[in-house]
Formats: C-alpha cells, structure tokens, sequence
C-alpha cells in the first residue's frame, strides 16, 4: 500500500522526522487560506499523487511541472488552480497520468545540498538496508546506472536494529560533519524507528536537503506498507486512497485475491502464484499475452471464484479466459461447479479455456462436460494455452 506526500508528512511528524511546515488545499481558495496562514513569503505547490517525478512531470493540458514555487499566497492560488482537477504525466504514472485532487502548499526551504536517503527491506539479506546518496532530487535509477560510486548501502542487523557507528559512517559518506552530522543521525534513528513500528518496506526521502542555515530536512517522501501486516496498522490503513488505484486491484483485494492488471487479452485464473507465473509464460510462449496475474489462493471459494470471473470480465481488453486450476486443498469437482455457476451468472460468451488436475479431476472433468456449456476442456498447461490462444485468434 502506498500513501500520499502529505500524509507520510504526518507519519514524520509524530515521528520527530524533521520536515518543511506545512498543510493541504483541495481548491484553490483554501491554496492561498494555508500559504497565508503560513506566514512566509515563499511557498511550494506540489500535486498529490501516487508517483514521484512530479516536478519534472506535464499536465495534459500543457500545464508543466508538478512542483512549484509560489512568491505569494496569490500566486499559490494561481499554481494550485492550474494543477487541482487536471491529469499529471511523470514517468513514473505510465502515459495515462494521475488525477491531481489535493495539492500541498509547503513552506519553501532554502537549499544548498539535495542527497537521498532511504530504508528498505533488503530480500537477499532478509533484512534492512539503509540506502544513501549525494545525487539527491535526482531519479536513483538513473544514478544507480551511471554512477555506481555514490551510492552507499549499510545492511542494518535486524535484531540489534540501527548502530549509532552506522548512522555517524552514513552521515560522513553523505559529507555531513559536526553538527549537520549530528542532525542526521537523529533523523536516520526517527526514521528507523518509523520504518519498523509501521511495518514499511520502503521509506524513501528524496530529497533530504541541508539548509545554509545547517538544518537537516526531508522535503518529500515516498511509502511502501508491508500489505500483510495492515491488519494491525489501522490508522496506516485509514491513509488508503482507492481513486489512486487500479479499480481492478482495489476490488480483488475485497476478496482476497491477488489480482495484478496486464495489457494482454488473455485473462487467467489460477490458484498459486507459481502456477500463475508458468501460466501467463506459457501464454507468452504459444504467442498470446496474459491481460492479467491472478492466483485465488489454494483454498479458493465459490463466492471467489465468482468474484474473479466479474473482476475479468469487467476488463474490456480480456478476449478469452484460461482457468488452471490444480486441486489439492481445493477438489477439481467443486472448483468446476464454481467456474459453471461464474459463467451461467456472467452469461459469458468469451472462449473458455479450463484445464483442471489434481484431487477429484475426473470428475471435476465430467461436471465440466456434462454442463452443456460451450467450455473447451484442456488435459495439460500446454494444451490449455494452446487452445486459448488459437480460440482468441479465431474469434
Ligand atoms: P518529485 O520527486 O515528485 O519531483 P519533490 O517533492 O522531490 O517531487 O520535489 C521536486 C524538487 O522540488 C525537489 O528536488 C526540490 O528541489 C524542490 N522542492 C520540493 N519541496 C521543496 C520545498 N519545500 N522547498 C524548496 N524546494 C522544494
Ligand atoms: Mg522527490
């Protein structure tokens, strides 16, 4: 789960996470009420969405950069007016764009350095890592690409947690001495401790900016949330905004599917993620493309199967289904009695594609055949993308 800027600005707040003051506006009236009530000259508008790149982003309409620098509360009005209800293009939304509903009108710093900074779960080591470099405000993959050398990694012990040693090496690697040294170090111990009591997996500031004044501040912030310990994050949970996700994956998470949306025609369903995988490469391979990654899970219901078939089949690009089902804590009979009742509810008329193993196969295969419905049965993986693919050429 991802949050907003703003809202990861609270999460340092109560946190001790030192950070630039300021609060949200949904129109623009309220834009120059907050930079007014600031009571600073200088202010930045920055549009929320669930993407970074925004200040070198476009608006569909022309409308360049995400991120701007307002004189006055006026001119904040105006940035916040050209940017609230429009689409923002960065290279991180893909070409389609976010809507820009809030923006937030922050105090401006004065910056003389911009680094990188970043804490996440490292899955070779199992445990965290801390990430640090000098090219701040800069996209890190391409830093990481070109230059290598300055980017820093510190593996934290997941036990022994953060080492003041460890945040005093970081600190000298990102040219931090004295008391801006000191400064960091205490931001890196906040935010470590932020990373672990809300369950992150990723917490990136980028930029972590030094002030000519010495100070130490983190300008912008991008979360992860680990989605299997939401459970006991209530109020992290509260931070979801659902307009910012695919409605596709917002409604298989209602039932517990894993549902990821693809831009092939060919929708799958499938229970386990590893069969899911060798599914849509098998698709790939007879030259067909996945329209989705979808595993229901080994103990998959009727009601979630149904609920698949709906999630599919509100897809307009899907031109035909492949269920690939292995029963085991499942039996094949009452997957197949589940996937005929999706299709008689559905009224589906796509190519259906079922290959069914397992417990109970062959009588999960004598249901299947027995429906009357117009379903092509499959004995194997490769038999059953074979046949989709050719069935979705022909229709
Ligand atoms: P994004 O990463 O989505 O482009 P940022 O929040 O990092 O958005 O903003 C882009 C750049 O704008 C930063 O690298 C920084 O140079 C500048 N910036 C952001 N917030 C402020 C601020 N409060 N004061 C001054 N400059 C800022
Ligand atoms: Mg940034």
């Amino acid at each position: 789960m991802n949050i907003h800027e703003y809202q990861a600005r609270e999460l340092f707040e109560k946190f001790n996470v030192p950070t630039s003051r300021g609060g949200v506006a949904t129109t623009p009236d309220e834009a120059e009420q907050v930079a007014r009530s600031l009571g600073v000259e200088k202010v930045v508008v920055k549009a929320q969405i669930h993407a970074g790149g925004r200040g070198k982003g476009t608006f569909t309409n022309g409308f360049k950069g995400g991120v701007h620098l307002a004189n006055s509360p006026e001119e904040a009005r105006d940035f916040a007016g050209k940017m609230l209800g429009q689409t923002l293009v960065t290279h991180q939304t893909g070409p389609e764009g976010k809507l820009v509903s809030t923006v937030l009108i922050a105090e401006a710093v004065d910056i003389e350095r911009e680094l990188y900074l970043a804490i996440l779960l490292d899955r070779a080591t199992s445990a965290p890592v801390i990430i640090a470099s000098t090219e701040g405000g800069m996209d890190i993959e391409a830093v990481a690409e070109k230059t290598p050398g300055k980017i820093f990694r510190e593996p934290i012990h997941p036990l022994l947690g953060l080492q003041s040693y460890q945040a005093r090496k970081i600190a000298a690697q990102l040219g931090l001495a004295g008391k801006q040294a000191g400064l960091a170090g205490k931001l890196l111990g906040a935010l470590y401790k932020l990373f672990l009591q809300r369950d992150c997996s990723q917490v990136e500031i980028n930029p972590l900016v030094v002030t000519p004044g010495g100070d130490v501040l983190a300008l912008d912030a991008k979360f992860n949330f680990d989605d299997n310990a939401l459970y006991r994050q209530p109020d992290i949970v509260a931070m979801r905004d659902k307009s910012e996700e695919d409605p596709r994956e917002v409604a298989a998470s209602e039932f517990q599917l894993n549902y990821i949306g693809l831009d092939g025609n060919i929708a799958c369903l499938v229970n386990g993620a590893g069969l899911a995988m060798a599914t849509m490469d098998i698709i790939q391979h007879f030259g067909g493309t996945p329209a989705n990654f979808l595993d229901v899970g080994g103990g998959a219901s009727k009601e979630q199967v149904a609920a698949a078939f709906g999630i599919i089949l509100g897809d307009p690009k899907v031109k035909g289904i492949l269920v690939n089902i292995f029963g085991g804590i499942m039996q094949c009979d009452i997957i197949a009695e589940g996937i005929l009742a999706a299709v008689k509810e559905t009224n589906l008329t796509l190519p259906l594609v079922i290959r069914l193993e397992g417990s109970n196969v062959a009588l999960g295969k004598k249901i299947v055949k027995e429906s009357g419905l117009d379903v092509i049965s499959a004995d194997d993986l490769a038999d059953a993308a074979e046949k989709i693919v050719a069935a979705v050429k022909a229709a």
